[in-house]
């Protein structure tokens, strides 16, 4: 019974995907993507168009409850809406920090208060949100963070700076690990504040990068007040929550909360396999170099494994929601498998691989250029892949210190 009531929304919803989500929407991913607020350039009219479609049904986040504006949808549904949707190639309306990593976490941890005043603005798309977890002295070794919070009766008092604040210039509100007490071993003195980033004594400043873009920024914050309600969790226990919502960013970086399994990893246009065709193709519909030959098949096989790894973490995970420690395997071999993929890309292209601007290199050139530097950064972002190798040796493997 479960089976064909699952199958026939399974049905509804392809027929519901054909009828509302926009041709021109289609196979954009997140390239396109909206992650709330409204201070960043706007996504294309037909791509709001269908956030509003998607947020009218409930499916900006389908699974969360409906008093917060999701959809409902327990965990079998929302993954076979996740496939579907992949199937059809409509991408998700809505991601960003919001979505993927202070909601979750806001879910298991804050107040009922914290979760009507914040969660309904994130599925609506009305803010975005930022990370202020790295600061120039704690990266790697978060737990060494400096920017403090006094008590002041009222309020918190938060002096300090956080760098690689991705996005931060078009947040309106950022999570935040803060110092607030000096003397505790520095795991036991952190705590988790949430603060908008329009308060006084906020102050970002984009860095600009070797490309041109500022995809992330340094955060100062000169004596900014912040309301005892916006505290997460209790004072000086900000650590455990910081470290779930790492988790949850780590699922979302592997894929795994979008349905992972559910996208296509081979054959397609826009493939490995066929640029190899496209550009070392032997005259048969066949890749001529060996090597390459030998890559492009590795990387497909591992992709495809990966896949269904996810796909039967998913499957046995009942219960939804994000997994513990399993989010580091995840992270780590989608990261690697990423700047795999993206060093292939680069060798296929050959000298059309190395260009950066101008005239003499097609767009896809110059995108497959820029992915490969930024196939490195993926494995940095939500900690470095020696990070999560520590993680899986202690807390998965229960290896020795
Ligand atoms: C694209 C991108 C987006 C980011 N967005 C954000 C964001 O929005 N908010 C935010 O707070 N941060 C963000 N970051 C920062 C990111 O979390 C840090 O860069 C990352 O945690 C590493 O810290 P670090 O740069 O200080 O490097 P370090 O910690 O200085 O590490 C340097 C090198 O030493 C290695 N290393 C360090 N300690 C160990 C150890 N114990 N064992 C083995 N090797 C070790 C690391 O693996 C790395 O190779 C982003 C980073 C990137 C690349």
């Amino acid at each position: 019974m479960a089976e064909t009531e699952l199958q026939d929304f399974r049905s509804e919803t392809q027929a519901w995907l054909a009828e509302n989500c926009p041709d021109s929407v289609l196979g954009t991913g997140m390239l396109a993507g909206f992650a709330g607020g409204r201070k960043a350039p706007a996504p294309s009219t037909d791509f709001m168009k269908w956030f509003d479609t998607m947020y009218e049904r409930g499916w900006t986040v389908p699974h969360w409850p409906k008093e917060y504006g999701g959809g409902g949808l327990d965990a079998s549904h929302n993954l076979a809406l996740r496939q579907e949707m992949a199937q059809a190639r409509a991408p998700a309306p809505l991601g960003g920090m919001g979505v993927t990593m202070i909601g979750p976490t806001l879910l298991e941890h804050g107040t009922e208060e914290q979760r009507q005043r914040h969660l309904p603005k994130i599925t609506s798309g009305e803010l975005r949100w930022c990370q202020g977890y790295s600061e120039p002295g704690a990266g790697s070794d978060l737990a060494g963070l400096q920017t403090k919070a006094q008590d002041k009766g009222d309020h918190y008092l938060v002096n300090g700076s956080k760098i690689w604040t991705s996005g931060a210039q078009y947040a309106d509100w950022i999570f935040c690990l803060v110092r607030t007490n000096p003397q505790a071993p520095k795991h036991e003195g952190i705590s988790f504040l949430l603060f908008s980033m329009d308060s006084v004594g906020v102050s970002v400043n984009p860095i600009v990068l070797i490309s041109g873009q500022s995809p992330f920024c340094q955060c100062f914050f000169d004596d900014v007040k912040v309301p005892k309600e916006d505290l997460v969790g209790d004072l000086d226990r900000g650590w455990t929550i910081a470290k779930r919502l790492l988790q949850h960013e780590r699922a979302s970086i592997s894929g795994f909360s979008s349905g992972a399994g559910a996208r296509a990893t081979r054959g397609g246009t826009g493939s490995i396999e066929a640029l190899a065709k496209q550009y070392l193709g032997d005259g048969d519909g066949q890749i001529g170099d060996n090597a390459i030959r030998t890559d492009v098949a590795n990387i497909n096989m591992d992709a495809r494994a990966f896949q269904l790894t996810q796909r039967r973490a998913h499957e046995e995970n009942r219960e939804g929601g994000t997994p513990t420690f399993a989010t580091s395997m995840f992270k780590l071999y989608s990261s690697e498998l990423g700047k795999r993929r993206a060093e292939t890309t680069v060798s296929i292209l050959g000298h059309h691989g190395i260009g950066w601007e101008g005239e003499s290199f097609s767009d896809q050139e110059i995108s497959a250029t820029r992915g490969w530097l930024r196939g490195k950064a993926g494995t940095i972002a939500g900690g470095t892949s020696e990070v999560q190798l520590n993680i899986i040796a202690k807390r998965v493997l229960g290896l020795p210190d």
